[in-house]
C-alpha cells in the first residue's frame, strides 16, 4: 500500500491538525492529494441532527455520503467509528413540544426513533447512535463546561444585543444590518437582554487561523473557508455567549443552575462524549481522538459550518485536545430547483423511492449525481435517468451479459486466462488504473468522482463484448480467445462490485454470490491480483437493475412529493 513509504514527522505542537510526510525523502506538502496518507484509523461524524419537520432526502443525503466513506475504509482495512445521533435541546424544542402537547423528552424520544429507523432503512453503519438527553452526554458537557470557566476561557457578564431564535444566536448591531436580520438565516432577530457566559474568542482566535492557513484541506471545499473567514471572521469575532436563562430544556450550568448550557457547546461536544472523553470509559476516545493516527473527519452542511470550523476547534484547544484533520462541508439538496421544505409541499422522502427502486438506486443517485461539496438537485427524471443509466444499462447489462454467456460457453464455470489479446490487455491496465484513482479519491472524499472512475471501467467492459464478439468467437473455435474475454469480463465485474460496496450495499453481496464467491474471493487485497477467479461456478439470479419507464416513474416520483 501507498502509506508504507510515508513516514510522519512529528509536527512538535499538540494542535496542528495534519502532518507533514517524507516520500523517498523529500517532505510532501499535505495539499497533494496523491499522498494523502491513510491513517491507521478513521473517525468520521455527520452533524446530530436537528428536526422540526419530516426527514427528507435532504437530511439523508450527508448520513449516506458519510456512511460510504466509512464501509470504504473499513474495507481497506482502516478501523474504523462512525457516529451519528441526535440534538435534542433548545428553546425550538421546548416550543414545539409546547405546541405538541408532550413534554420535550417525549417530543425527542419520537424523533429520535423515526431517524434511527430512517438509518436502518438505508442501511447506514454506524457505530453509535448519540442523543444529547443522554446521561453519558448530559454529565461531561457539564464537566466541559466547569474546566473552559476554570481555565479562564469562560467568564459571566451581562447580554444585550439582537437575538435570532431559530439560530439561538445574538448578533451585533452591525451584523444585523438595518433590517435586523440575521446574517447567518437570514430571519428576523429581536432585542434582548441577559445575563450570561461568555467564551473567549480571541484566546484562540491566532491558532484557528494558523491552522487554516498552513493546511489547506483542514475546510473543505476552500469556498466555505473564504466563507468565514469574510462574513465571520475578518469583521471582527466576538466572543461567545455560552449559556441561556431564557428557557430551561438544556444541560444545566452546574456551579449556576438558572443558566443552561448554549445548544451549540452542548451540541458540538458530541462528537468526544460518545467516544467516552472524560469518563471511566474513555479506551475509544484514547484511540478514535487522541492519538493522531487517526484521522478525523467532521462532515457538516453549510448551513452549520460557521459552528464547527470557528468555534469547535476553539472549544477543544481550550479542553487540550486537537483539532478534526478536516472538517468538511457539503451542498444542500434542491427539488426541482427549489429548497426542499415542508411547507413548500416539495418534500421527498427517501422510504417509497427505497419500497420501488431498492436502497441501492437510491444511495448511488445521491453519491453519484453530484460532486460532494456543491449544492446538487434532486428531480425525478434525473433519478430515473441516472439509475437507468449507470445501474441498469451499465452494471446490470455487463452482469447479465456475462453470466449468459459463461453459462452458454463454458458450463457456468469460470475459465482462466492464458496469453491476453491487445484488448484484453488493455482492460486489465485499465482495472489497475481505476483501483489506484478510485482509492486516491475515496481517500480524498472525492465520491462521485471515484464512482466515476468505475463506471468508465465497467462502459470499457461493455465495450469489450461488441468488440471481441464472444458469439463469433465460439462459432469459429477460437477457445482460448473466448476463455480470456469471458475471465476479464467476469475480473472487471467483481473487481468493480467490491470498488462499488460501500455505496451498493445489497447488490455488491448479490453480484458475489451470482458469481460463486467463496469469503476469501470476497476480500478488497484479492484487487491486486489479475483473473484470480478461475473456476467459480456461476448461479443464475435475478435481473439486478431492471430498466426503468422514465415517464412512468417520473409520475411515480412527482405522486410521493408532498
Ligand atoms: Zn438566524
Amino acid at each position: 500500500m501507498r502509506q508504507t513509504n510515508l513516514i510522519s514527522v512529528p509536527s512538535g505542537r499538540f494542535l496542528l491538525p495534519f502532518n507533514i510526510y517524507r516520500f523517498n525523502d523529500k517532505i510532501i506538502s499535505p495539499e497533494i492529494s496523491e499522498v494523502t496518507r491513510m491513517k491507521k484509523r478513521f473517525y468520521i461524524t455527520t452533524p446530530i441532527y436537528y428536526p422540526s419537520a419530516e426527514a427528507h432526502i435532504g437530511h439523508a443525503y450527508c448520513t449516506v455520503m458519510c456512511d460510504i466513506l466509512a464501509r470504504y475504509k473499513r474495507m481497506r482495512g482502516v478501523e474504523t467509528y462512525f457516529l451519528t445521533g441526535t440534538d435534542e435541546h433548545g428553546e425550538k424544542i421546548q416550543k414545539k413540544a409546547l405546541e405538541a402537547g408532550v413534554t420535550p423528552q417525549e417530543y425527542v424520544d419520537n424523533i429520535a426513533k423515526k431517524f434511527q429507523d430512517l438509518w436502518k432503512a438505508m442501511k447506514i453503519s454506524n457505530d453509535d447512535f448519540i442523543r444529547t438527553t443522554q446521561e453519558r452526554h448530559t454529565k461531561v458537557v457539564q464537566d466541559i463546561f466547569t474546566k473552559l470557566y476554570n481555565n479562564g476561557d469562560i467568564y459571566l457578564d451581562k447580554y444585550e444585543g439582537w437575538y435570532c431564535t431559530p439560530c439561538e444566536s445574538f448578533w451585533t448591531d452591525t451584523q444585523v444590518g438595518e433590517d435586523h436580520l440575521c446574517p447567518d438565516c437570514h430571519r428576523p432577530v429581536h432585542k434582548a437582554s441577559e445575563e450570561a457566559y461568555f467564551f473567549k474568542t480571541q484566546k484562540y482566535l491566532p491558532d484557528l487561523l494558523k491552522a487554516m492557513d498552513d493546511n489547506p484541506k483542514f475546510i473543505l471545499p476552500i469556498a466555505r473557508k473564504n466563507e468565514m473567514m469574510n462574513t465571520f471572521i475578518k469583521p471582527g469575532l466576538n466572543d461567545l455567549c455560552v449559556s441561556r436563562t431564557s428557557f430551561d430544556w438544556g444541560i444545566q450550568i452546574r456551579e449556576n443552575p438558572k443558566h443552561v448550557i448554549y445548544v451549540w457547546m452542548d451540541a458540538l461536544s458530541n462528537y468526544i462524549t460518545a467516544l467516552g472523553y472524560d469518563s471511566d470509559n474513555h479506551e475509544l476516545f484514547d484511540k478514535f481522538w487522541k492519538d493522531p493516527d487517526t484521522e478525523i473527519v467532521h462532515v457538516v452542511g453549510a448551513d452549520i459550518s460557521r459552528f464547527h470550523v470557528i468555534y469547535w476547534p476553539m472549544f477543544l484547544q481550550g479542553l487540550g485536545l486537537r483539532y478534526p484533520d478536516r472538517i468538511f462541508v457539503h451542498g444542500l439538496l434542491d427539488l426541482n430547483g427549489e429548497k426542499m421544505s415542508k411547507s413548500r409541499g416539495n418534500v421527498v422522502s427517501p422510504l417509497p423511492l427505497i419500497d420501488r427502486y431498492g436502497v441501492d438506486a437510491v444511495r448511488w443517485f445521491l453519491a453519484r449525481e453530484f460532486a460532494f461539496g456543491s449544492d446538487g438537485r434532486f428531480t425525478p427524471e434525473l433519478f430515473a435517468e441516472r439509475t437507468n443509466a449507470d445501474l441498469a444499462n451499465n452494471l446490470g447489462n455487463l452482469v447479465n451479459r456475462t453470466v449468459a454467456m459463461v453459462n452458454k460457453y463454458f458450463e457456468g464455470v469460470t475459465p482462466n486466462i492464458s496469453n491476453l489479446g491487445e484488448k484484453e490487455q488493455n482492460i486489465r491496465e485499465l482495472t489497475e488504473n481505476t483501483i489506484k484513482s478510485y482509492e486516491i479519491l475515496m481517500d480524498d472524499l472525492k465520491i462521485s468522482e471515484a464512482l466515476t472512475k468505475v463506471t468508465d471501467l465497467l462502459n470499457a467492459a461493455n465495450k469489450l463484448i461488441e468488440d471481441r464478439q464472444p458469439w463469433n468467437l465460439a462459432k469459429e473455435g477460437k477457445t482460448e480467445e473466448l476463455a480470456n474475454v469471458m475471465a476479464v469480463l467476469v475480473n472487471t465485474i467483481i473487481v468493480s462490485a467490491k470498488l462499488l460496496s460501500p455505496v451498493l450495499v445489497e447488490s455488491a453481496e448479490k453480484i458475489f454470490d451470482q458469481f460463486g464467491l467463496d469469503e476469501k474471493q470476497r476480500s478488497y487485497e484479492l484487487n491486486k491480483e489479475f483473473c484470480p477467479f478461475s473456476g467459480t461456478k456461476l448461479t443464475k439470479g435475478n435481473p439486478l437493475f431492471p430498466r426503468l419507464d422514465i415517464k412512468v416513474e417520473t409520475e411515480f416520483i412527482q405522486s410521493i412529493s408532498k
